[in-house]
This record gives structure tokens, C-alpha cells and sequence, in this order.
């Protein structure tokens, strides 16, 4: 390798995974097709789809990824067993770049306590299945889950095994977020050192966050001689989360110095695709969220203002620029019209139909009426369904009317199901409650709220409201995500409850 010659990390990508398995992070199918098209678009590597064996909606989701990702490889996670690794390879076959993805733990604990197997065992299972594997796929990867907590001898030993077995990608999981930077670079130094012929597999990690290190985990292990990253669109997963793919991606670019290498990712859509993440799985961001957050380059002190101002790179060691954020100038105002919102709107990257346009410009119109100046986050607000793909309304909300006093209130709520329009009214302990408690006598169900959060979207007094809804099916404890955008955050809230309300449905 010649000094200017990087060497290429590769992003596996595990939001539809790790990420969507995650409490309160179940998406629509719909919502799976809009990230795996937009982690496309980012340029990751691999797009783990899911988890076939899980369920059929599991399997159906997959498989429609498979079919709309052309250049990612889509891989599937299996267990160890022969019938998961047919489910996985039935969802993933048809895939431009298919991957069958394998797991087995390898750790002590795990395999006393949870597989109640031998280490013997646990080898000739390592064997078999990655054989049976590669009589299906060309890739194949397998995960030695606990890895961390592994001794390195048998770690090395399995690794051997899967190797000679036909696996392309040999990944070492810190599964519960335990391993600190130097241990994890010291065990991919170990295995690479250890497992003969390793060089020609990608090795790979998959940290968790559970004492605030994954980021730096995966970074260790990289400086080690890993070639994959597997982490997620900002950070969700199990716990306390996996490494964020945004903190990875732009620690490598930033710090080339230290990492020599370089992703495939471009970085201009980072924003993007994270305010999508957010948005589809209803959790904000912390605004001191590394690289994403809303004060990630926010600078407050009178100090460091004054050396931003004379050269920005005295406190900024990146760029707003370089993933993507929007500068939220004002803009626009009551008065201004079609041609000049259409302007604006190719200047800020969106290229709509002129049906779309139809569309949009009285939403717009309507938000300029109820405020004195709509900003770029306004606007990005009311497109962040643009390009999406829509969750089939089966109600929507058609009127609404709400009386209240203290701690008691009375709501009428008219909804629209196939041009008919139905309207009860309920009480409740506040306005959004007894709302909400119309809505589920309208459409007959009891879907229990489980969390339910209002925001700004801009600043001012006159922000538009983002309420987010969170619904539990009571038969089966499935979690969906509703929106609603507005002036009002009452509307917002009801527009945002029925929005959950219509996916609930069209899972079941
Ligand atoms: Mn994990």
C-alpha cells in the first residue's frame, strides 16, 4: 500500500436490524423501503435487512428490500440452524448482492447458560452450517457473538473454522458493551495473527454502546486491521444502542491522519438520512448528539464566537456542509408565490412533480398564513414525506373540536374512512386525551398509547408543532410510530395519532 493509497472501511449497516428491533423502533414496511433506499443512496456496503425467521412480516420486508437495493449487498441474519438459514437465503437470493449472515455465540456464559453446548459442539455447528450456507450463497458471513468475552484461543479456533468453512466475513461482536478501545484492537491483532488466511476475509465489528464506547470500539478495532464497521443511522439499537454510523463515518474522514482509510460513504447525506431515521422511529436526537445533534456545531460562548468569526477553524473541525445540514436562513413569507417556493425548494435539493407541487404549495400556504416567516426547517418539515413512500391512509382526520376546563375536557372528532365521514365524542383528563380516546371509539380499537412527545420544529412562538405518537397493539405488544405537523399542537397530535392508528391496522 503507497502512502496516499487509503485503505477502504466498509459500512455495514444495521438500522433495519439491530436498529428496528430496538424498543419502540418497529417501522412500517413501507418506512424499511424508504431507509434501505436511502442508506443506498448514502453508499454503504452491506444493508442487514432483518431477521427472516423472526416472522412473516419479517421475511416479506426482507425480501422487498432485496429487491429494490441494486448495488448494497443485503444481508440476512440467520441462527445457527439449518431452517433459519433457508428462511434467510429464501428472503435475501434475489438480491443484486445477497449475503447470508450467520450467528452463533461462543463466549462461556452464553454457551452454558444459553445454548447449553459444548465448545466442541459449538465448532462442528460453526462448521456445518457455514458449510451449508456456502451451498446457497457465495458470502457468507458469521458473528461469534459475545466475541469479546470469548477466550482468544477458542475465539482464534472458531475463526479458523468458519474460515475453512467458506465464510467471507468473520465479525467479532462487543455484543453487551463491555471490551474497552484497547482490548478490542487487541483481539482483532490476536485473530489476525492467530487464524492463517484471515487476510482474505473482511474481519469486522459490531460494538454496542453500553458504557459510551462503541464509536470508539469500532475505531480501535479498525486501527487494529478490522475492514467492516457494522453500526446504524444514529446509533439505535439494542440498549443503549450500537456504534453510531454517522460518529464512525466522519471520525474517519476527519481524523485520516490517524485511520489512513476512507469509507464509501458520502457524507452530504448524513443529515438526511439521520433526521429520516428520527423521524420514522419518533427519537429525537439530543441536541449534543456527536456529529448530528442541533448544537453539534452551535457555537455559544462570546470566545469561541469571536475565533469562529476570525477562522472557523479555531472551534470547528468540521463542516455543517460536509453532512448535509440545511442553513435555516429565513426566507419565505405569505406573500410569496408558487414559482418562488418552487425556487427555494430546488435550492435546497428537492425536485418535485408538479402534481407534488399541487400538492404542497397550499400546506405551505396555509403555514405562511399562521406564520410571520417560514424557515428551511419548516419546509423540510412539511416535505420529510416527500419522497417516501405513503402508509395507506385508511382514516383520516376530518375535523376536530375541543372544549376544555382544568383537569377535564370533551373532544369531538370527525375522521374520514373511504369519503364517509364518522364523528363521536369522548371525555377525557385533558384535551389530547380525551381526543385520542375518540379516535379509538371511531375506529374500534384499544391500542394503548406508550409515548407520546410534542416539539418545534423552528424557533419562534409562532413554530410549527411535530407531535409523534407512539401505539401498542394490544394482541401482540407491536409498537408504530405516527407524525403529524402543524401550527396547532393539538391538531398535530391527532393528525399524529391517526397516522399510528393506520399502520397498526395494516399490521395486522
Ligand atoms: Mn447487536
Amino acid at each position: 500500500m503507497s502512502e496516499n493509497e487509503k485503505r477502504r472501511i466498509k459500512i455495514f449497516d444495521t438500522t433495519l436490524r439491530d436498529g428496528e428491533q430496538s424498543p419502540g423502533c418497529s417501522m412500517h414496511i413501507n418506512e424499511k423501503l424508504d431507509v434501505a433506499e436511502a442508506l443506498e443512496a448514502l453508499g454503504v456496503d452491506v444493508i442487514e435487512a432483518g431477521f427472516p425467521a423472526a416472522s412473516e412480516g419479517e421475511f416479506k420486508a426482507v425480501k422487498e428490500i432485496a429487491a429494490v437495493v441494486k448495488r448494497a449487498t443485503v444481508a440476512a441474519l440467520c441462527r445457527c440452524r439449518k431452517e433459519d438459514i433457508d428462511k434467510g437465503w429464501a428472503a435475501v437470493k434475489d438480491a443484486a448482492h445477497p449475503r447470508i449472515h450467520i450467528f452463533l455465540a461462543t463466549s462461556p456464559i452464553h454457551l452454558e447458560y444459553k445454548l447449553r453446548i459444548d465448545e466442541d459442539t459449538a465448532i462442528e455447528m460453526i462448521r456445518s452450517h457455514t458449510e451449508y450456507a456456502r451451498t446457497l450463497a457465495e458470502d457468507v458471513e458469521f458473528s461469534f457473538e459475545d466475541a469479546s468475552r470469548t477466550p482468544r484461543e477458542f475465539l482464534a479456533k472458531a475463526a479458523r473454522t468458519a474460515l475453512e468453512a467458506g465464510a467471507s466475513t468473520l465479525n467479532f461482536p462487543d455484543t453487551v458493551g463491555y471490551a474497552t478501545p484497547e482490548e478490542m484492537g487487541a483481539m482483532i491483532s490476536y485473530i489476525r495473527g492467530n487464524v492463517p488466511g484471515i487476510d482474505r476475509a473482511d474481519i469486522s465489528v459490531h460494538c454496542h454502546n453500553d458504557l459510551g464506547m462503541a464509536t470508539a470500539n469500532s475505531l480501535a478495532a479498525a486501527e487494529a486491521g478490522a475492514t467492516q464497521i457494522e453500526c446504524t443511522v444514529n446509533g439505535i439499537g439494542e440498549r443503549a444502542g450500537n456504534a453510531a454510523l454517522e460518529e464512525v463515518v466522519m471520525a474517519v474522514r476527519t481524523r485520516g491522519d490517524v485511520f489512513g482509510a476512507e469509507t464509501g460513504i458520502d457524507t452530504r447525506l448524513i443529515y438526511r438520512v439521520s433526521q429520516l431515521v428520527s423521524g420514522i422511529v419518533g427519537i429525537k436526537l439530543p441536541p449534543n448528539k456527536a456529529v448530528v445533534g442541533k448544537n453539534a456545531f452551535v457555537h455559544e460562548s462570546g470566545i469561541h464566537q469571536h475565533g469562529v468569526l476570525a477562522n472557523k477553524a479555531t472551534y470547528e473541525i468540521m463542516s455543517p456542509a460536509d453532512i448535509g445540514v440545511p442553513e435555516n436562513t429565513l426566507f419565505l413569507g405569505k406573500h410569496s408565490g408558487k414559482h418562488a417556493f418552487n425556487e427555494l425548494l430546488e435550492e435546497m435539493g428537492y425536485s418535485l412533480t408538479p402534481e407534488q407541487l399541487d400538492a404542497y404549495f397550499p400546506r405551505y400556504k396555509e403555514i405562511a398564513d399562521r406564520k410571520k416567516e417560514v424557515t428551511r426547517g419548516d419546509i423540510d418539515a412539511l416535505l420529510s414525506g416527500v419522497y417516501r413512500r405513503k402508509v395507506k391512509r385508511i382514516y383520516s382526520l376530518k375535523d376536530y373540536e375541543v372544549t376544555a376546563y382544568k383537569n377535564s375536557a370533551s373532544a369531538r372528532i370527525s375522521l374520514d374512512a373511504d369519503g364517509k365521514v364518522h364523528t363521536d365524542r369522548m371525555t377525557g383528563d385533558g384535551p389530547v386525551d380525551a381526543g385520542f380516546k375518540a379516535i379509538n371509539s371511531l375506529t374500534g380499537q384499544n391500542f394503548k398509547l406508550v409515548d407520546y412527545q410534542v416539539h418545534s420544529v423552528s424557533e419562534g412562538k409562532d413554530a410549527l408543532g411535530e407531535a409523534t405518537v407512539k401505539l401498542a397493539s394490544p394482541e401482540d405488544g407491536k409498537v408504530m410510530t405516527g407524525k403529524g405537523i402543524s401550527t396547532d399542537v393539538l391538531e398535530a397530535s391527532l393528525i399524529a395519532y391517526v397516522n399510528a392508528t393506520n399502520k397498526l391496522l395494516q399490521e395486522e
